[in-house]
């Protein structure tokens, strides 16, 4: 049933193929995922790539993919959480549809089949101690010990029943499967399903103080939903066995298959939840949704396009080996969209006036300017030009320097889409900073071409004095200094870059952009991409830079 669409398949895909194929375990069946997260922080960008796979793979083969909150863990768990998961699988451009569900729906079959387990001897209730059971854990030659094993099902059951009543202090005693105390695999050594929690649940309340483990809720949870296949990351591939023992011994309404696939890590950043809320939580920056943050919500604010993140997934490819991606290649997967897609404008982030003498005062000319290069559908618009105009303090320098281009007495420059002009002074203050800059206009070379083909080597961007807001606009760099600030026994707090944010006030932007409101991406030309911040107004707009223009990624 399923049609190939790129020159190679995955790994994936290939055991999808298999599978749904004649003979296969799920012939004529649709295939079924799901995307399950755990409500405790935010989505990330390697939430994205698990996206990708897990509803990509369903659209690749006409399934579906089921949105599951993995809310079997209520210590961390919190709805403020939920919405904004939502929202960032839906602004990614996928789509649950109405199979939105929660793993805490099923305690109660859980339960049952936890119950089915005990009662045909393949599971008991433990009272060692976590303490005593980390030490009779075994190693490789020694197999684990439980004195409880053999204890008789009705007692279990009993037990069991009066760990559900709350009879019991936390830790007292578990409920283990019983599989294999000498398995090489430690995750078979008669593994906890269930746990005493005395805790409030978000959605049960305090019906349940006993909770079961993520391995055996996992395959409950899928099997329950119908789900064929299971995508998740890799260190889960050793539990896999555990997966299938549950499914195997449970009478479930089905039999999802278990695939691993690699986690993404990007350098110059930290992935994990709890360490993203550590840094929200202690004030490192500002919010989950902080432009320097690889949260999703921070990705969006900081100006990445959802076509830019699923290009940047499709990119990396899926793996069965672990590797930390360059974030240079995120950023040229932002560029690449927006290069095509952005909006071209002028603003100047360190304004210094720039006179021109020679032209009339109160005079107001207009150009007609392309909007994109990249998509003519895109347009034109209009930019006014005048006496004053606003460049760069950088752009000027007093002096000629060897290969400097732009303005110095004596040199021409070309004012982007407007005049050619040569400088001619400028205007200090009494403590020497140069305050205004002076030029002549040649009134010949309207457009910025030079009718006798004399060469002009340098063209910067300016800004119309009497058609300009002011702007305020935040430049993000990478938010640690180490490359890879939170491996080995590394605290990535110490690597927390102090330059990680500059704000500059007072910058000058042509006044198209009046009126244009969040999420709206730029080119700022010679600058870099930038958009407009959720906290901007019309009488104080607000810019982010997403990403300057310079690609830093190089092809291997
Ligand atoms: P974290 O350590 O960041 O909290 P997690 O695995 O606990 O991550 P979940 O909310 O449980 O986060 O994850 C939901 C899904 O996303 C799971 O299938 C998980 O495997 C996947 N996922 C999480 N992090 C990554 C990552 N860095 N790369 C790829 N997939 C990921
Ligand atoms: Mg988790």
């Amino acid at each position: 049933m399923a049609e190939e669409i790129r020159a190679t398949n995955n790994f994936i895909e290939s055991f999808i193929i298999e599978d749904t194929a004649p003979g296969g375990a799920y012939e004529g069946k649709k295939v079924h995922t799901r995307f399950p997260p755990e409500p405790n922080g935010y989505l990330h960008i390697g939430h994205a790539k698990a996206m990708c796979i897990d509803f990509g793979m369903a659209e690749r083969f006409g399934g579906i993919c089921n949105l599951r909150m993995d809310d079997t863990n209520p210590t961390k768990e919190d709805v403020e959480y939920i919405d904004a998961i939502k929202e960032d699988i839906k602004w990614l451009g996928f789509d649950w549809e109405d199979r939105f569900y929660f793993a805490s729906e099923y305690f109660e079959q859980m339960y049952e089949y936890a119950v089915e387990l005990i009662k045909k001897g393949l599971a008991y209730v433990c009272e060692l101690t976590p303490e005593q059971m980390r030490e009779n854990r075994g190693d490789l030659s020694t197999p684990a010990k439980s004195p409880y094993r053999d204890r008789p099902a009705e007692e279990s059951l009993e037990l069991f029943e009066r760990m559900k009543n709350g009879e019991f202090e936390e830790g007292r005693m578990t409920l283990r499967a019983k599989i294999d105390l000498a398995s090489g695999n430690f995750s078979l050594r008669d593994p906890v399903i269930y746990r005493i929690n005395k805790i409030h649940h978000h959605r049960t309340g305090d019906k349940w103080c006993i909770y079961p483990m993520y391995d055996f809720a996992h395959p409950i949870e899928d099997a329950i939903e119908g789900i064929t296949h299971s995508l998740c990351t890799l260190e889960f591939e050793a539990h896999r066995p555990l997966y299938d023992w549950v499914i195997e011994n449970i009478t479930a309404p089905a039999k999802p298959r278990q695939i691993e696939f690699a986690r993404l890590g990007i350098n110059n950043t930290v992935m994990s939840k709890r360490k993203l809320r550590q840094l929200v939580e202690d004030g490192y920056v500002n919010g989950w949704d902080d432009p320097r943050m690889p949260t999703l919500c921070g990705l969006r604010r900081r100006g990445y396009t959802p076509a830019s993140i699923r290009n940047f997934c499709e990119g990396i490819g899926v793996s069965k080996t672990n590797s930390v991606v360059e974030y240079s290649f995120l950023e040229h997967c932002l560029r690449d969209d927006l290069n095509a897609n952005a909006k071209r404008v002028m603003c100047v982030l360190d304004p210094i006036k720039l006179v021109i003498t020679n032209y009339p005062e109160g005079k107001t000319e207009t150009f007609e300017v392309e909007n994109n290069p990249n998509k003519e559908e895109d347009g034109t618009r209009t930019i006014t030009f005048g006496r004053e105009v606003w460049i760069e303090s950088t752009d000027f320098l007093e002096e000629k320097v060897k290969g400097y281009n732009r303005f110095y007495p004596g040199n021409e420059v070309r004012l982007k889409s407007a005049y050619i002009v040569k400088c001619t002074g400028c205007k200090k203050d009494e403590n020497g900073k140069v305050v205004e800059v002076y030029a002549e206009y040649d009134p010949e070379t309207r457009g910025g071409d030079t009718p006798d083909g004399r060469k002009v080597r340098g063209t910067v961007h300016w800004v119309d004095v009497n058609n300009s807001l002011d702007a305020e606009v935040r430049l993000y760099d990478n938010l640690f200094t180490d490359p890879e600030p939170d491996t080995g026994d590394k605290n990535f707090i110490d690597y927390i870059s102090p330059d990680s944010l500059k704000i500059l006030k007072g910058c000058k932007i042509e006044r198209s952009v009046e009126g244009a409101e969040c999420p709206m991406n730029y080119q700022f030309m010679r600058h870099g991409y930038f958009c407009i911040d959720k906290d901007s107004s019309a009488d104080a707009m607000i810019f982010n830079r997403s990403v300057s223009l310079k690609d830093g990624f190089k092809k291997k």
